[in-house]
């Protein structure tokens, strides 16, 4: 009977401690995308509304297809200083600083030209050589002013520039998410805002969250499988925004330095991180670093991509899918890294 108990007891404790408890879902449609939220634990459900609120809330900040957001605001008066939230300002820095760090490979000015070929909700055209030429002239993170005076932000752009944070806002809303997470004392969590992952936690039984990385050919397979705990995984690739025309595919990720889209020889880069411990009350963190590396890195290409990891200006890992079948996985990923028997591309590790 005493062994009776004790191990009922013990499968109590055990239930408690992880498929019990309660799972709340949620998916978003924001930012021309969609969300899906997981949360476990009591509360669960504010906490998803808490979620979408947020999301919202940043949308309606940082969109610059709606004409009252802070960013149309300050692209509609560029050349002149505009008062910005420290929010805006705050994602402002960082992109500013993600595109100097990377060579200009992000840059949040490739804006007028990103709209030039439709992928700023326009309809898709091919742009002209002299059209984006003249364009490209407005291209240059220099050109993006910050000023903080007596507590209040200020922003500026060049005239004739104008920002995107298409490539690195989800990612800060990642960020964003980490910060509700944290505040409601939620232990295990996962957030997908499309391809930018927050694995909050592990999962309730204690092991790692379990996130595919596709196959860029293939919408139905993947390339390998990340094993996350307290991490974001940020995928780019060129796959799911393009359009045809004249037999040719023009996706979405542009290089800055010839204002099309650019000629990778990556399919998709995934880029994974740690997360912070403290709380960021706002600040941006790793999420939004991971997704501008991840444009970064798919502009840059495999070579470079590779040299930029290595040179170490932040730490990160990265899985690279390669256009002539290779997936390229670095060192620091180990066995958090699992290739997918039988999807026909060849695994290297690189140091
Ligand atoms: P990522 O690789 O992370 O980013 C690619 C995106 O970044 C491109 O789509 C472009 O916007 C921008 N970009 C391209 N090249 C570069 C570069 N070299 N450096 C820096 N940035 C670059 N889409 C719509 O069609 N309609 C909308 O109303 C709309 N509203 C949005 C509102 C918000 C707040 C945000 C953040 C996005 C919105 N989008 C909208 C989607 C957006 O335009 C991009 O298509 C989307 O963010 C692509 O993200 P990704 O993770 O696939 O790619
Ligand atoms: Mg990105």
């Amino acid at each position: 009977m005493k062994k009776v108990v004790c191990l009922l007891t013990v499968l109590a404790l055990a239930l408690s401690l992880s498929g019990c408890a309660k799972e709340a879902r949620g998916q978003v449609y924001a930012m021309d995308t969609v969300m899906n939220f997981t949360v476990y634990g009591r509360g669960g459900e504010e906490v998803l509304a808490s979620m979408e609120r947020r999301v919202r809330e940043l949308e309606d900040l940082l969109s610059r297809t709606r004409e009252d957001s802070e960013i149309s605001a300050l692209n509609a008066a560029a050349g002149e200083e505009r008062p910005v939230s420290p929010e805006v300002y705050t994602l402002l820095e960082r992109a500013r600083a993600a595109a100097e760090a990377t060579g200009g490979a992000f840059d949040p000015t490739v804006a007028p030209v990103v709209s030039a070929w439709g992928f700023g909700g326009e309809a898709y055209r091919v742009p002209g050589e002299e059209e984006l030429k003249a364009l490209l002239n407005t291209v240059g993170y220099s050109g993006i002013t910050l000023k903080e005076r007596e507590g209040k932000y200020f922003a500026s752009l060049r005239p004739g520039q104008s920002v995107d944070l298409g490539g690195i806002a989800k990612g800060y809303a990642s960020d964003c998410m980490a910060d509700i997470l944290s505040g409601a004392g939620v232990k295990h969590s996962l957030a997908a805002l499309s391809g930018n992952i927050l694995a909050w936690g592990a999962k309730t039984d204690g092991t790692p969250w379990r996130v595919g990385i596709r196959d860029p050919g293939r919408s139905d397979a993947n390339v390998g499988v990340l094993l996350l705990q307290d991490a974001y995984a940020v995928t780019s690739g060129g796959y799911e925004r393009y359009f045809e025309a004249g037999g040719k595919t023009y996706h979405h990720i542009i290089d800055p330095a010839t204002g099309c889209p650019a000629e990778s020889d990556l399919t998709s880069v995934t880029i994974v991180m740690d997360r912070e411990q403290e709380e960021l009350g706002g600040r941006a963190g790793n999420g939004t670093l991971c997704d501008a590396l991840s444009t970064a890195l798919f502009v840059m290409g495999e070579e470079e991509a590779l040299a930029f990891w290595r040179g170490g200006t932040y730490d990160f890992d990265a899985v690279l899918v390669t256009a002539d079948g290779r997936v390229v996985a670095t060192e620091g990923l180990g066995e958090r890294f699992i290739p997918t028997e039988g999807s026909g591309y060849a695994y290297e590790t690189v140091s």
